[in-house]
């Protein structure tokens, strides 16, 4: 039987025409002068062991890296390479990787990837639909990574926070305006403090700046006077400390307790 190396004729190219893209699995492939290589296992020294994807049998051509990404070829390809096939898995790779960086839209994010793209490559690709739909999927499957948001209109609580419980298993969202408010406020407490709230004959009502996120002006909170002990029951950002939002913000908490108040007075 032949040993491997004994077969390999390594060839160091000097050129770094090397990239890496990601599998539908997550595993790497590395893509290099236009033939594509699954991962064989991992060598000494930082090395890789990388094998043709397209021929993978013993006899498939190989490759190995170190860790400074040099390129070093082994056993030869039996086939040409296929440019086509490659941009393709270069494409959609990018759109995936995107996908999670990108704060772009699904549209935008798949317009932008496609750009200098042939039309013999594009008509290889899933149609456009398909690609954001793809990004979509791939955002709410990474749902713990959320891209940071550049105006309030971009804050869209994913479901799966929206669902956020306090230690009472109380639903901690009061109330959210949306992602069409551009003066968007968001509204925490849970139907416990609400009712200690609505037991309280004194309100005090404070602003925080330095605790609000970013785009929103302030952390408003409502505390009650509970048992002679100011208590923090009520939280919002809001956007601005105008009349208006004031307003807005109050009158959505006392619609909120209008609501819970039955039930509380039935219990
Ligand atoms: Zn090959």
């Amino acid at each position: 039987m032949l040993k491997l190396p004994t077969l390999m004729r390594f060839l160091e190219i000097k050129i770094k025409m090397i990239t890496f893209i990601k599998t539908q699995r997550g595993a790497r492939k590395l893509i290099f002068q236009e033939y594509s290589y699954n991962k064989v296992k991992d060598g000494p020294d930082g090395k890789t062991y990388w094998r043709c994807d397209e021929i993978p049998l013993k006899y498939g051509g190989t490759a190995t890296t170190d860790r400074n990404n040099s390129v070093f070829l082994g056993q030869p390809h039996n086939h040409a390479p296929s440019p086509t096939k490659i941009a393709v898995k270069r494409v959609n790779s990018t759109i995936k990787e995107n996908a999670v960086t990108s704060p772009n839209t699904p549209r935008d994010l798949v317009n932008s990837s496609l750009e200098g793209i042939s039309d013999g490559v594009k008509i290889h690709l899933p149609e456009l639909k398909k690609l954001q739909k793809t990004v979509s999927r791939k955002r709410k499957n990474v749902g713990a990574i959320c891209l940071v948001p550049h105006s309030l209109v971009e804050i869209d609580i994913p479901p799966r926070l929206r669902r956020t419980k306090t230690a009472t298993q109380e639903n901690f969202i009061l109330s959210d305006s949306g992602t069409e408010d551009a003066n968007h406020i968001i509204i925490f407490g849970c139907t416990t403090d609400v009712n200690r709230l609505i037991q309280c004959d004194t309100w005090v009502v404070d602003g925080t700046f330095k605790s609000a996120p970013n785009l929103w002006y302030q952390l408003w909170v409502i505390h009650g006077v509970f048992f002679n002990k100011t208590v923090p029951f009520i939280f919002a950002f809001l956007p601005s400390k105008s009349e208006v939002i004031y307003e807005r913000a109050l009158t959505t908490v006392l619609a909120k307790i209008d609501a819970i108040r039955p039930a509380a007075e039935l219990s």
